[in-house]
């Protein structure tokens, strides 16, 4: 099913919508071997009918699998988009298309979602990479590296 609201039921109230939109649904045009998506989009969001819009504000939750730029290792990396806020106009040159009274949202899940992919996908933000390893001057280094997800650590000081 891809994401769809119903402007006549959003006459009266609010809508709340929480569900997995399927990888085949998203269809993700990836023009990046580095990245790929593993897991169906997660949301939770609420739609307000405006004057002449419809605003959505919510949460996009995905997984990815990517492939360092540096090392080329594979490693997983949520996407998580917080506040995730969509202004549609229904009226004007901008206006969203409407069928049978319905939008779909599913086309901008999908570019909100391409556009925060990471550019240069790093397995950690100290990655030597390949080349460096193979140098004398990080030889201190190698072995430690694996045992010790520094990254996860400094994100665990952020949580705090
Ligand atoms: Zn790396």
């Amino acid at each position: 099913m891809s994401l769809t609201i119903n402007l006549r039921h959003l006459e009266t109230r609010n809508i709340n919508l929480r569900g997995e939109l399927s990888l085949a649904d998203l269809d993700l045009d990836v023009r990046d071997d580095l990245i790929r998506v593993t897991t169906p989009v997660e949301y939770d969001i609420e739609i307000e009918k405006l004057d002449d819009a419809i605003l959505v504000q919510g949460e996009l939750r995905v997984e990815l699998e990517c492939e360092c730029v540096r090392c080329l290792k594979k490693f997983a990396r949520g996407l998580d988009l917080q506040n995730w806020t969509l202004h549609l106009p229904l009226a004007g040159e901008d206006a969203v298309s409407v069928e049978n009274d319905c939008v779909d949202l599913t086309p901008f899940v999908r570019e909100d979602i391409l556009l925060e992919f990471p550019q240069h996908p790093l397995c950690r933000p100290d990655c030597g990479g390949l080349k460096q390893a193979s140098v004398g001057k990080a030889r201190k280094t190698v072995g430690k590296d694996e045992s010790k997800p520094s990254a996860w650590a400094e994100l665990n000081k952020l949580k705090l």
